[in-house]
């Protein structure tokens, strides 16, 4: 097998957690170099630019984005200019004009572009899209709920505008909508709660509708304590399926079916799985850019009611 050499772009907390160890782990690709403004991880050669490590490491071929949304166009940019091929965290950039943008440049190139989107990875997303293909959805209701200063302490970068403060979380649950759904659904209405010292909103309410009227309801907190909610529920002509744990757990009128790719998907992990799927787009010169999670969201800022919540202060930072 060909093994690519590749850098990664922001050594916070996705990149510690999950990207090394899936490329650890992978026979596909080498973490060759990091770009980090922090120093990076020990023992892999680092750049404090993407500019010094584009002009120096011309034989790492693919570059793998884990900054902040608002910083990524840039480097990214940089990197296709470079002849580099470019995988995105999600979500794929602060705004879909650039990522767009992005998409133009790789195809005029001939490079891979792939915006990643890793829930769609859970282990019981595929038994969830087999399973509603035939079916006809009534309704679905998703519950995103978590304590942002459980899962994200410190990142200021969250409550700037375009770091989407609860969307954040949020994308990940439109990504599996998108993913599963046998028909398509549009943003019909949302109230979104703005903390007073915040640019991005902390929790709020979301219709949308489907072919035949209203179908998706949905309730996201950033303040929400305990164990998290990551759950959708789709009512449909034939039973109920739940989807638990951000997808990773299928549930069908009560009972969790035989499912068809759940044990795999659960040895390998998300990230297992999207450096997989980046590799299979370099072998077949192919890239894979699916705005309809992002779409939603401009589409919920569009048209949400903004109403005004209490400031939120980040216990993280008070400490320091
Ligand atoms: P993070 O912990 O804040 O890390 C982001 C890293 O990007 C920073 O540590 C920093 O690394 C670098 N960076 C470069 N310019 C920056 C700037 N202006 N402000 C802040 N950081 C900057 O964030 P993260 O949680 O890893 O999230 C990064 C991306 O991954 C986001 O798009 C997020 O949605 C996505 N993601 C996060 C999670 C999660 O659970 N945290 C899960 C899935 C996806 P250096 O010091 O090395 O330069």
């Amino acid at each position: 097998m060909t093994v690519t050499k590749i850098a990664l772009v922001g050594i916070g907390k996705i990149a510690r957690d999950q990207h090394v160890p899936a490329l650890a782990a992978s026979d596909a690709f080498e973490l060759a170099a990091t770009v980090s403004r922090s120093g990076g991880l020990e023992g892999v050669e680092n750049y404090g630019t993407i500019e010094a490590l584009l002009e120096a490491r011309p034989d790492i071929s693919a570059i793998s984005f884990c900054t902040p949304p608002q910083v990524r166009y840039d480097g990214a940019r940089a990197a296709l200019a470079a002849g580099r091929h470019v995988m995105l965290e999600k979500p794929p950039g602060a705004s879909l004009s650039e990522v767009h943008a992005l998409q133009a440049q790789a195809a005029a190139a001939n490079l891979s572009l792939y915006a990643t989107w890793h829930s769609r990875h859970a282990a019981s997303v595929p038994a969830a899209r087999a399973w509603l293909a035939d079916k006809t959805i009534k309704s679905v209701r998703i519950d995103w709920k978590e304590d942002v200063r459980v899962w994200h302490p410190g990142q200021q970068w969250i409550w700037q505008a375009g770091g989407l403060g609860i969307f954040d979380p949020v994308i990940n649950a439109l990504s599996i909508l998108t993913e599963i759904l046998p028909v398509p659904v549009y943003v019909t209405g949302a109230d979104l709660r703005f903390p007073s010292n915040c640019e991005t909103p902390i929790s709020g309410r979301i219709q949308m509708g489907g072919p035949d009227g209203p179908l998706v309801e949905s309730d996201v907190d950033f303040l929400f304590e305990g164990e998290p909610l990551w759950r959708h529920v789709v009512e449909t002509d034939a039973g109920t399926l739940t989807l638990n744990e951000g997808g990773a757990v299928l549930d069908i009128d009560g009972t969790t079916p035989a499912t068809n790719g759940a044990e795999e998907a659960k040895l390998h992990g998300e990230y297992d799985g999207l450096y997989a799927a980046f590799a299979n787009l370099l072998a077949t010169g192919s890239s894979e850019v699916d705005l309809r999670p992002m779409t939603l969201v401009a589409d919920i800022f569009t048209l949400g009611r903004r109403l005004e919540a209490p400031e939120f202060i980040d216990p993280t930072l008070q400490e320091n």
